[in-house]
């Protein structure tokens, strides 16, 4: 049965599924976050309120401006659904069901485990679009993790710093290995941060874990998008031109052919979810009390 608090979880993180697009686009242009107010990016006319609703808008609108029907990427509505719905998952895991003596501490944890997953959904959209995983997000998260492990009851701090730590030696291991044997960042120093976040959250003991699952699934999600544009003739974004690598990277790699470049964040991302979702003790504590008919 949806509770009106569950309605309340979904929709918080909806709307901080509104903000994370604002973060997406305008964080690494180095726009300002607050000012100006959302407009239409075909016309320029600012979005009301009552058409900035999270998910109901793009419904209600059909996914078009109001003002001069311009289509919007269903990408934003898309993410704020899947935001409001991670939320939601969080919030059952830590805040439900309502029990006065863990209620405080329940909810605190909610916002730190909100944090990781916000980080980890705007990392990934601003990995795929522009091969960068910011500083300005993997740093402070990395110190929330150790901090919020340190300060919530039921987490072992030590564990967590150790995390971060392990983390980001295991891939600078990596990082120093690709460059002995390619003279090439087989990865950028953002994947070495962002293992070091994930070791802030999740603690050390996901690490192989994430490491393995990252690298098999990019392989394979990686062969699936090849074979896809071999068979429709349609080019995958993941390919890009030597121009397109100069302009981005600010190299010029000469006459060098057009190589793949996969951007590694939205992996290791993606599994270091799936270590929080189906590792993570809060979430089976969840699936308990579900199955319990709790
Ligand atoms: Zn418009």
């Amino acid at each position: 049965m949806i509770t009106a608090f569950e309605v309340f979880a979904f929709t918080w993180g909806a709307v901080w599924g509104s903000f994370l697009n604002v973060v997406i686009y305008r964080l690494p242009l180095d726009l300002s976050l607050v000012t100006p107010g959302s407009r239409c990016s075909a016309c320029h006319t600012p979005i009301r309120w009552y058409d900035n609703i999270p998910v109901l808008s793009y419904l209600v609108l059909r996914g078009r401006c109001r003002a001069c029907g311009a289509a919007y990427s269903p990408r934003y509505m898309l993410i704020e659904a899947a935001t409001g719905v991670l939320t939601l998952v969080l919030f059952r895991a830590t805040v439900l069901p309502l029990d006065p003596d863990t209620f405080i501490s329940g909810l605190w944890t909610w916002l730190w485990a909100q944090s990781f997953v916000y980080g980890l959904i705007a990392l990934t959209f601003i990995d795929l679009e522009h091969t960068i995983l910011p500083d300005e997000i993997t740093i402070p998260l990395t110190a929330i993790g150790v901090f919020g492990a340190f300060v919530l009851p039921g987490i072992d701090g030590l564990e967590h710093l150790m995390g971060a730590v392990i983390g980001a030696l295991a891939l600078l291991f990596v990082f120093g290995l690709g460059w002995l044997m390619f003279r090439r960042e087989a990865m950028g120093l953002g994947d070495v941060k962002l293992v070091m976040l994930l070791g802030a959250f999740l603690g050390w003991r996901p690490l192989p874990f994430i490491l393995f699952a990252s690298a098999t699934q990019a392989l394979l999600i990686t062969a699936l998008m090849g074979l896809i544009s071999k068979i429709t003739g349609r080019d995958n974004s993941l390919t890009m031109t030597t121009t397109e690598l100069d302009a981005r990277f600010g190299e010029d790699y000469g006459d060098a052919p057009p190589r793949m470049v996969i951007p590694y964040g939205p992996f290791l991302a993606l599994s270091g979810l799936e270590a929080l979702l189906f590792g993570h003790a809060f979430f089976w504590e969840w699936v308990a009390r579900l199955s319990g008919g709790g």
